[in-house]
């Protein structure tokens, strides 16, 4: 599948720093920020700083550098959080059925509260 980014939604528009965030850490190819409406206590969502819509169209077209960063710095969210002993759930949304709000690949980081079952 060729995938098509819309560069007006919300997370591109936080890169090129038109709208705040919460920064938890910035590296040279992904930005860590706090969701605006958190679902848990720790709420995180990480994203590359490359134009890419999900994870599938990420593990096609991004660099070794950019998916090796942006996995390091999902781990190292969790560690600085100080959620690495008590757990975390990541979650990422993709497309119509994943129910995405912003086209812009993201995990969400989720912590801080026992989070409940979502798989039986
Ligand atoms: P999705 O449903 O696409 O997986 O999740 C999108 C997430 O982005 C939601 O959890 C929503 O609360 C968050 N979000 C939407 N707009 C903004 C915003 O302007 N700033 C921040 N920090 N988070 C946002």
């Amino acid at each position: 599948m060729a995938y098509s980014y819309d560069d007006q939604n919300i997370f591109a528009k936080i890169l090129r720093g038109e709208i705040p965030n919460q920064t938890v850490k910035e590296t040279a190819h992904s930005l860590a920020f706090r969701d605006i409406y958190p679902q848990a206590p720790l709420h995180v969502l990480v994203i590359p700083k490359g134009a890419y819509v999900s994870f599938d169209h990420f593990a096609q077209e991004a660099s070794d550098a950019e998916i090796v960063d942006y996995v390091r710095l999902v781990g190292e969210v969790c560690r600085m959080e100080g959620v690495e002993e008590d757990g975390w759930r990541l979650i990422s949304n993709a497309g119509r059925n994943g129910v995405q709000e912003v086209p812009h690949l993201h995990v969400h980081i989720l912590g801080g509260r026992i989070l409940g079952r979502m798989l039986q």
